[in-house]
Parts: C-alpha cells; structure tokens; sequence
C-alpha cells in the first residue's frame, strides 16, 4: 500500500485516540489517570501510546541483494540547456540538450520550447534524434500538433543508459552555474519546471505508477546539519528549487519516537518520482500508438542530418552533442547507483550519511550524494566503483540493525 500511514493504537485498536477520548468524554465516561481498566472491547487503555507513530517498512540493505550498480553521465552545461536553432544546410536543426542533473525533471517544459521552435513554419514531418527524456517529450509534444515523427538515435528506451538514473524531480540539480547563465534564465528555468510539473499531474495514478508522490526521511544522528557550505575551490551551482515552495513543502521535524527510526533525529519532506521502467513504456507506448517510428541511427557530423528526409530535427543527443556538434562546454559528471533487489512494501526515500535512497518498483536505487554537486564531475569513467557501494549499503544496514528499536 503506498503513501500511507498506520497509527498505531494499541494492538487491536482501530479508532484513533482522539475519537475514543471523544467518546468517552461524551458519555461521561472513565478519567484518565492511572487509567487501566479496559475499555469495551478489552484493550487496556494504558496501553494508548501517547502520539501517533509512523509505521514504515524496513529496507533489506546488504550487497547480497545488489543485483546492479549503474553508472552513467549528466550532460552540464555551465550556460544552462542549449535551446537555440541553426541551419545545417537544407535542415533547421533545433537544439535540446545539456541538462546536467535535471533532464527528467525539466523535460515537458524544456521540449515545449523546443518543439514550439521545430514547429513554427508548420512542417509535415519532424525528426527527433535521441530517446532520451528530451527526445521523447519532443516527439510526442511534436506529434500531438499534427506532424509525423521519427525518433533516429544510436540507443533507444530501454537501453539508453540514462533509464538508470535515479528517478526524482530534481529541477535544478546540476542545471548551469550561477554567474553563467543569462539574466532570463531563473525565469526560464521556473517556465520549464512548471510546465512539466502540469504535465507530470496528468500522469500520476497510471497503472505502473510511471510518476507518483513519495515521502522522504532525512535521517540524521545529530542535530541535522545546515545547508551545506560551498567549499574555496568549489563552482557556485544555480539552486532555484525554492521558487517552486507553493508546490512542495518545507520538510518537517518529526517528533521524537514518531518514527522506527528509533533516537535518530527525523525529518519527512514530499517528492515527486518517476518509476522509469514504467514511464519510458507509457511514453514509447503512446508515442508509437499514434503512429511514431523509432530508428536505429548514429549520426556522426552535423551534415549527416541533411540525409534525413524530415528538413526539422529537434536534437537532443545529451552529452552525444559533444561529438556531434562539438560543442566543448559540455562537461560529464559521473552519477553511480548501486540497485537493491525491490521490496513492494518499501515506499519511501530516505536520505542518511550522504546515502540517498530511492524506492523504485525495479529496482531500489541506493546512491552515494555527499559532496554535493561537485561529485563525479568532469568524470567520464564507466567502471563501477564497488568500494562506493559498498560503503553506501552498509551505512544504511547499520541504519536498518536498530530500526524499530525505540
Ligand atoms: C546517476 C544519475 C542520476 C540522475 N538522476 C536524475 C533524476 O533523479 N532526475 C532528473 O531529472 N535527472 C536525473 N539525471 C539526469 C538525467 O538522466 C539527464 O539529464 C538526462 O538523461 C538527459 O537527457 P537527454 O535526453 O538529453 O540525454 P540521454 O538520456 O543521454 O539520451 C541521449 C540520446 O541521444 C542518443 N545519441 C547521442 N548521441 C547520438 C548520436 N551521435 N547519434 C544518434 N543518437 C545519439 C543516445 O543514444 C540517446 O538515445 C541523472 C543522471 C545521472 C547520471
């Protein structure tokens, strides 16, 4: 059952303490100190806890049960997503790429913009290269205004390896540098991240859960620690998640002892995720189902789109633009994801010494997240890093040894 909490009162009860106290208010019923006599069905009343306490499942975190660890790149420009146009000989080559952190997140709202742009001298056909999050919102928001779509990339869903990013809406993770953007960025970029939230509404509640609603804990052992500090020789990241406060709230302090998480001091914020597996079927699905056509295709200079038969191409290779369009600003930064064998009952993200964890349905993706958004970045390597994983779990198994244990 997801999203929902249990309060627990007493062993068998089944109203809450507030309607029983009610209750036995209105019918001048038992006072309350030293109060052990049982109410009328049995349960003894000192049993009553005297707050609620959030039932959560415990995670299985051992590495016997990683059946995966994925790695794969963000595509950061520190301008922020190119969105600009420009003619290839015969064909106007619309640009969509260089996402970083945040390219599932701001797709729907970066590919209207790009498909608005495609579509402006009304072409019959247009062609999308790649079928990643950009390339497949711009196909079908190109599709859904009348014109026949093909998507050309090397890989398609689900080999591309970006299905094994985390799956969270992270809107400005890794976006574009503060002092690099254009003045009209900060407005763009709230644009982008509202229009995909409309979109990603329209989505909720599908069979598959391609895109739901989740609590998160952030769990610590102390006092939990402020914002974190940017270090001398670190890069000034652009943050404007807060511009979107009216949607999602503020995370909240638990009380002590609300939560399995035993002494650990507790907070619980809301998120949107996305079950990737199942939102790329419901896309490819919806795509094909009107009539668009995924190619195998691996372009490797700008004049090889000129052989297409479609004279728009809306390009959203990622980081592929790198080589394709030689575009240096492009910088790789390395994400890893160890991924835990799926517990239905699990469903709900945690975030405990540096350990960001996110409940999948295939997978449970465990990610190492300490020192910001610097990690991984200008790294290219492919190789998974065991060690990581390791330490990721068992931070989290020694978290899960005293779970419920109040
Ligand atoms: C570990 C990790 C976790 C992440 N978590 C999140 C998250 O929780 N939320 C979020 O919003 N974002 C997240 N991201 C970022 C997100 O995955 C990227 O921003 C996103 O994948 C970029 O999408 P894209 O469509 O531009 O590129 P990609 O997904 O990389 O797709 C590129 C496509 O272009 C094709 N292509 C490339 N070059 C060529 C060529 N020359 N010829 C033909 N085809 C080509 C590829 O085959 C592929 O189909 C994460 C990234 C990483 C690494």
């Amino acid at each position: 059952m997801r999203g929902a909490y249990y309060f627990r009162v007493g062993a068998h009860f089944s109203l809450d303490r507030r309607a029983l106290l009610g209750g036995m208010a209105a019918t001048g019923g038992l006072g309350l100190a030293g109060c052990t006599a049982p109410g009328a069905n049995g349960v003894a009343l000192s049993n009553l806890p005297t707050s609620p306490r959030i039932n959560l499942a415990p995670l299985r975190a051992s590495m016997e049960r990683v059946f995966d660890i994925s790695v794969c790149l963000r595509p950061f420009r520190p301008a922020g997503p190119r969105l600009d146009t420009e003619q290839v000989g015969d064909t106007l080559v619309v640009h969509n790429y260089g996402h970083g952190g945040s390219g599932w997140s701001l797709s729907w709202g970066s590919s209207a913009i790009a498909a608005r742009k495609a579509l402006a001298g009304s072409p019959a056909s247009v062609a999308v290269i790649g079928c990643g999050p950009l390339g497949m919102t711009s196909a079908i928001l190109a599709q859904s205004s009348g014109a026949k779509v093909t998507i050309y990339a090397r890989e398609s869903m689900p080999d591309v390896p970006s299905i094994r990013a985390t799956g969270s809406f992270t809107p400005d993770s890794r976006i574009a540098l503060a002092d690099q953007v254009d003045a009209g960025f900060p407005d763009l970029w709230e644009q982008m991240a509202r229009t995909s939230l409309k979109r990603f509404g329209s989505l909720l509640g599908l069979a598959g859960d391609p895109v739901r609603w989740i609590d998160r804990y952030l769990v610590s052992d102390g006092p939990p620690a402020g914002p974190r500090q940017r270090g001398p020789d670190e890069l000034h990241f652009a943050a404007y998640f807060s511009r979107l406060r009216d949607v999602f709230p503020r995370a909240e302090t638990l009380p002590s002892g609300a939560t399995p998480f035993g002494e650990a001091v507790v907070r619980r914020e809301s998120n949107i995720m996305f079950n990737l597996a199942s939102y790329t079927h419901t896309l490819l699905t919806a795509f094909r189902g009107a009539g668009g056509r995924v190619e195998r295709r691996e372009f490797h200079v700008p004049g090889d789109l000129t052989a297409l038969p479609e004279k728009v191409v809306i390009n959203c290779t990622g980081l592929g633009a790198k080589a394709l369009f030689g575009d240096q600003t492009l910088v790789p930064v390395r994400g890893q994801i160890a991924w835990l064998i799926p517990q239905r009952e699990f469903d709900y993200g945690v975030n405990y010494r540096g350990v960001n964890v996110v409940p999948r349905t295939d997978g449970i993706c465990v990610q190492a997240v300490s020192g910001g958004d610097m990690r991984g970045y200008g790294d290219e390597s492919l190789a998974p890093n065991r060690q990581e994983a390791e330490e990721s779990v068992a931070a989290l198994a020694a978290l899960y040894a005293r779970f419920g244990q109040v």
